[in-house]
């Protein structure tokens, strides 16, 4: 089964054994031993650099462990943060919206609120101003100072033409009885005479047509009112 020639290598190896002198054979036991306690040292040391190496390593991994844990946690610290802050400003929008709702819904309220205040405001203010004229009216009637005051200025302006508001005196601005009985003075008459080719009654808002300037001349003058200046 075996070759011949790995046999024949056999044989060679225990005849050389056997050939061996006592002495030499125990040097190379004890000098086998030496080697095997060298080696086997060599691979206690081989081990332990391993184990060295691995327990580095462990270090190593277990620090990275504990940083990634605590990373996780500093993440997860922040995912809770964010979490409330978003359920946060959920809810303030929430408010907002609801404020929002109702403000929209007070506004047509406000608004007729505000124009019935207006109106109310209007109606006193009427009812003021109604009063104020009454009384002012009242006070009239009971103060004799106002009501000679009020003769004085009719008087004063019969006095003055109802047109250019000049006095009126025996020349130019004569005061010169209209066909219609008011007065008008002597130089209102000429000018519109001479622009219009009629004369302007203040008094009864309406123009009355003359031919000719001599129809002016014609007017009577009022001396009675000359005979109060
Ligand atoms: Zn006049
Ligand atoms: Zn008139």
């Amino acid at each position: 089964m075996s070759d011949p020639m790995s046999r024949g290598a056999a044989e060679r190896k225990s005849t050389r054994k056997r050939q061996l002198p006592v002495r030499y054979s125990e040097d190379n036991e004890y000098e086998t031993k030496a080697t095997a306690k060298t080696n086997e040292k060599r691979e206690e040391n081989r081990l332990q650099k391993e184990i060295d190496q691995l327990k580095s390593e462990n270090d190593d991994i277990v620090g990275k462990n504990e940083t990634m844990i605590a990373l996780q946690k500093e993440m997860e610290t922040e995912r809770d943060e964010f979490k409330r802050k978003g359920e946060e400003m959920r809810l303030n929008t929430q408010i907002i919206m609801e404020e929002l709702r109702a403000s929209k819904t007070r506004i047509p309220d406000l608004q007729k609120e505000f124009q019935e205040k207006c109106n109310l405001h209007k109606a006193e203010s009427a009812k003021l101003k109604k009063m104020t004229n009454e009384l002012l009216q009242l006070k009239n009637n009971v103060d004799p100072e106002h009501e000679d005051k009020n003769e004085r200025e009719k008087i004063e302006n019969l006095k003055k033409c109802p047109y250019c508001r000049g006095y009126f005196t025996n020349e130019s601005v004569a005061p010169l009885v209209l066909k219609c009985g008011h007065l008008l003075c002597k130089r209102c008459c000429i000018v519109d005479y001479e622009q219009n080719g009629s004369i302007f009654c203040i008094g009864c808002q309406n123009a009355e047509p003359i031919a000719n300037v001599e129809e002016i001349d014609a007017f009577p003058i009022c001396h009675s009112i000359l005979s109060i200046m």
